[in-house]
């Protein structure tokens, strides 16, 4: 169980979603439960945290 950034209420963590809060050009890690993604979702603030899956490669081929 985690708590949701937002609201505060104990959820399991695969239900809560990693969002990154942008303040003051600052990034922060937030967990969102899904009654507060959506209105999340509706601040520009907020972004998606996708953990990349393999190395991101910057070499053109
Ligand atoms: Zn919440």
């Amino acid at each position: 169980m985690d708590k949701c950034s937002t609201c505060g209420q104990q959820f399991p963590e695969t239900i809560l979603k990693k969002m990154i809060q942008i303040i003051d050009r600052k990034a922060y890690l937030n967990k969102i439960c899904p009654s507060c993604q959506s209105i999340v979702l509706n601040n520009p603030n907020y972004y998606y945290f996708i953990e990349p899956k393999e190395p991101i490669n910057l070499q053109k081929s």
